[in-house]
């Protein structure tokens, strides 16, 4: 077959996109005023457009492709099971092998207290499991008061309506009288942005304890569970201050409520564990997953359960009504499989801890010399550059923010390299098959971007 691109120049594209297309989180009469850029191939980190650019992917998509893109060995894995089983529900006392297989890996992979596994197809359903999941616990404890789930202002959680509600995007809220009843939100451990006179360590401090505050306040017996990224992605890779998880963690043992760790972004191996939960020795009692388990190959998700909340799902009678036609399909597990057996057998975990990860961090962070930069910070494979009018003034921001941030990613895309604009943050989260060479040209093209951006500014 003829792909499309092959068939129609890169203007009949755009006008096609323009007439039928409407992009997600898109103003979308702006877009189509300047045209979408049509990425047709991609290999490795390299993405190519229309036009036969090579641009890299600093982002991984959208923080989603570990292994890199174009794996045959995945596209072959699910052409096997395609043609074995293309779909079928897990729903009425039904189940399929892949699924069982996927189930037994995630259950070995994580954390001693997971063992179970939800599946769903993407970090929104698995934040909307989440929801109903934590009130029909305490529905089985006993406790049906505890309904509450505490989020963070800036966190984000997905855009359903549970995924927006529990998410803390101000600008998310706004549209449709969000956040629906029964979440709260706290403040995020965002030193750079917040921390006001504060050290990192006594902001950290300050933003665990608003748990603290918000729990007292809204009163133990009627909170369910409060939900956090072990590092922010969507909200600007936001890398709590050393102190902030053991203050979150001696707090979260002091009280009967559920803790959720949303590990869309910082799950398979972003920060050089399996989970961020284990970078930061953290214990969850529920994780939702999507993005790397299949490196974005077919849209999959997952929420992990410990044997602590599915002891209300296993060891007690009743009936969770909650469940996705795709919950578990065959083929999107046939893919996450291949994806793991990638990222085991090329140790890009291990990789991510002791040698791209170290290494790209060590230039990234240099990147924090630019005159435009506040600060560069970098965790596993995960990191941002803060953008500032003047030098070594955190308390000075851009006027019109996000104006900053658009031109810069826009020059980077020109220049050959994705990065992600947050507010006046230039954001990367790269594949984690990403070479030094490759790493060398990434920093070398976000300096030349950095530099150029400078330039126009003045
Ligand atoms: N949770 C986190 C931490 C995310 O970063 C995202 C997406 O970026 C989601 C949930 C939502 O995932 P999806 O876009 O697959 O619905």
């Amino acid at each position: 077959m003829t792909a499309v691109s092959n068939i129609y120049p890169t203007a009949a594209l755009r006008a096609l996109d323009a007439a039928h297309h409407i992009h997600p989180f898109t103003d979308t009469k702006m877009l189509n005023a300047e045209g979408s850029r049509i990425i047709t191939h991609a290999e490795g980190v390299w993405l190519t457009d229309s036009d036969g650019n090579r641009i890299m992917d600093g982002m991984a998509g959208l923080w989603c492709s570990q292994v890199g893109h174009g794996r045959q060995e995945i596209a072959d894995a699910v052409h096997r099971q395609m043609s074995d089983l293309s779909y079928y529900n897990t729903f009425f006392k039904t189940t399929h092998p892949p699924v069982i297989a996927l189930a037994e890996r995630l259950a070995k992979l994580s954390p001693p207290q997971f063992n179970r596994v939800f599946f769903c197809s993407s970090g929104s359903e698995a934040n909307d499991t989440v929801f109903r999941l934590v009130r029909y616990y305490w529905d089985q404890m006993g406790k049906p008061e505890k309904k509450v789930i505490i989020g963070r202002w800036n966190g984000y959680h997905g855009s359903t309506l549970a995924g927006t509600s529990l998410g803390g995007m101000k600008a998310m809220h706004g549209q449709g009288d969000l956040p629906v009843p029964g979440v709260t939100h706290i403040a995020q451990p965002y030193w750079f942005g917040e921390g006001g006179d504060m050290s990192p360590d006594e902001f950290g401090i300050w933003a665990a304890q608003e748990l603290e505050k918000a729990i007292d306040r809204i009163g133990e017996d009627k909170v369910a569970a409060f939900i956090a990224e072990p590092i922010q992605g969507a909200g600007g890779v936001i890398i709590p201050p050393e102190s902030y998880w053991p203050e979150v963690r001696r707090i979260l043992s002091e009280r009967d409520i559920l803790f959720v760790a949303d590990e869309v972004i910082c799950g398979f191996g972003r920060l050089g564990t399996w989970f961020g939960s284990q970078y930061f020795g953290l214990e969850p009692d529920l994780m939702p997953i999507a993005k790397g388990l299949s490196s974005g190959y077919l849209p999959i998700g997952g929420l992990l359960i410990s044997d602590k909340v599915a002891s209300a799902l296993v060891d007690m009678p009743g009936e969770f009504y909650h469940g996705y036609t795709y919950s578990g399909h065959p083929a999107c597990c046939a893919a996450a499989l291949a994806n793991l057996d990638i990222m085991e057998r090329e140790k890009l975990v291990e990789r991510v801890a002791d040698d791209i990860g170290p290494y790209l961090q060590a230039r990234w962070k240099a990147l924090g010399e630019h005159p435009l930069v506040g600060e560069a910070r970098m965790t596993g494979l995960v990191g941002a550059l803060e953008l500032v009018p003047e030098k070594g003034n955190r308390r000075k921001a851009f006027d019109n923010t996000g104006t900053v941030g658009t031109l810069c990613r826009d020059i980077s895309f020109r220049n050959g390299l994705v990065m992600r604009a947050v507010r006046d943050s230039m954001i990367i989260s790269p594949p984690l098959v990403l070479s030094h060479d490759e790493a060398d040209q990434l920093v070398a093209l976000a300096r030349k971007t950095l530099d150029d951006t400078h330039a126009e500014l003045k």
